[in-house]
């Protein structure tokens, strides 16, 4: 360190950015997760052809970008609402989730699967990052309630109600037919044995309608997982100041993705680190830190210039630092925000 010391006083350019030594401090300190990325598709079917940058995320990533934990989803496109087409989507979901356990005993050197709050802690005192498991879209439910448990069973603590396109639970945001005007009745069910077992309810996605009557109809706080600001882009896919306020109220978390499409209107080039940050201050300034946070959608479409993978993530405590916000707030923002919500999630299951 002496030595290093010494060198940096002789060529000041190697001298190390004093906000870069408190992003490295402040990291050691608190627990940063990403509830968002779309890893496990092409881990599952690597020889599928895909439209959007993939090698965003891995566990080597996350221990270079500081980033401690994150949601693994398994994602289905949303195919046609019948008997063959839920058993295609069930097979996609069930593969997806067993090589997630695949890759995790694999790098178990570097990180492992949580299965709670408590356990993303745990794996990080070892030195070690978390992967937690989600679903994209509840199409592979079909119209089978026993397959919520199911999921539990193969880990699963959050569940998207939606992707592009209607299914047996609820409306989406984007391809809607408006089947439902929000929740089907089987919606409400799984919202209710989700409840049960301490999985969140994840709505971005959803229809407007299926996200508030999802606000309403859960026990416990929800998750928008990645989505944006409507008000700063308006597009389907982001939330309305009136979704903010629902989820927020309720105790929920809005998590900001880290892409262009939920950003902005420029060209991809030019969609950076203060972008990401306005959308944040938007929420900040609308319902307070304490319903905010990061979900990027690597290998899902996400990455902006300045935080193009997990690698990179480090990148935004330091533009939240330039932008003023505190440690403790930042620590709520990158981990204690969604903690909370997984522990509300878990208290309300244990109390049966
Ligand atoms: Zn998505």
């Amino acid at each position: 360190m002496k030595l290093l010391l010494f060198i940096c006083f002789l060529m000041p350019s190697f001298m190390p950015d004093s906000l870069d030594l408190r992003v490295e401090q402040l990291h050691d300190s608190i627990l940063s997760i990403d509830t968002h990325n779309d890893f496990a598709m092409m881990y599952a079917f690597p020889r599928m052809e895909y439209s959007v940058t993939k090698g965003q995320v891995s566990f080597e990533l996350m221990k270079k970008g500081r980033l401690d934990a994150a949601f693994f989803a398994a994602f289905q496109a949303q195919g046609p609402c019948t008997e063959e087409g839920h058993e295609h989507a069930k097979f996609l979901s069930d593969s997806m989730l067993l090589s997630l356990h695949r890759y995790a005993a694999e790098h178990k050197h570097l990180g492992g699967i949580a299965y709670s709050a408590q356990e993303v802690r745990d794996l990080k005192a070892q030195g070690k990052v978390a992967m937690l498991l989600s679903i994209e879209n509840a199409y592979c439910l079909g119209e089978d309630i026993s397959l919520v448990d199911h999921y539990y069973d193969l880990g699963v603590r959050m569940i998207g109600l939606t992707h592009n396109g209607d299914n047996c639970v609820a409306d989406a945001g984007t391809d809607s037919t408006q089947t439902h005007g929000g929740l089907s009745a089987f919606g409400y069910e799984v919202i209710r044995r989700m409840n049960r077992l301490g999985i969140i309810v994840d709505v971005s996605h959803a229809s407007r309608q299926a996200c508030l009557q999802a606000v309403e109809a859960s026990q416990t706080p929800i998750m928008a997982s990645h989505s944006g600001v409507y008000a700063l882009k308006p597009i389907p896919r982001n939330l309305t100041d009136k979704e903010i306020i629902a989820i927020a109220k309720k105790g929920g978390v809005i998590q900001i993705s880290i892409g262009r499409y939920f950003l902005s209107t420029l060209p991809k080039a030019q969609v950076g680190l203060p972008h990401l940050v306005e959308h944040i201050n938007y929420v900040v300034e609308l319902v307070g830190i304490d319903h905010v946070g990061i979900g990027s959608d690597f290998d899902g479409g996400g990455g902006i210039v300045g935080v193009e993978d997990m690698g990179k993530m480090k990148a935004i405590t330091r533009a939240l630092l330039e932008e003023g916000y505190s440690e403790s707030e930042i620590r709520k923002l990158w981990g204690d925000n969604v903690l909370r919500v997984m522990e509300a999630a878990e208290t309300y299951a244990k109390s049966f």
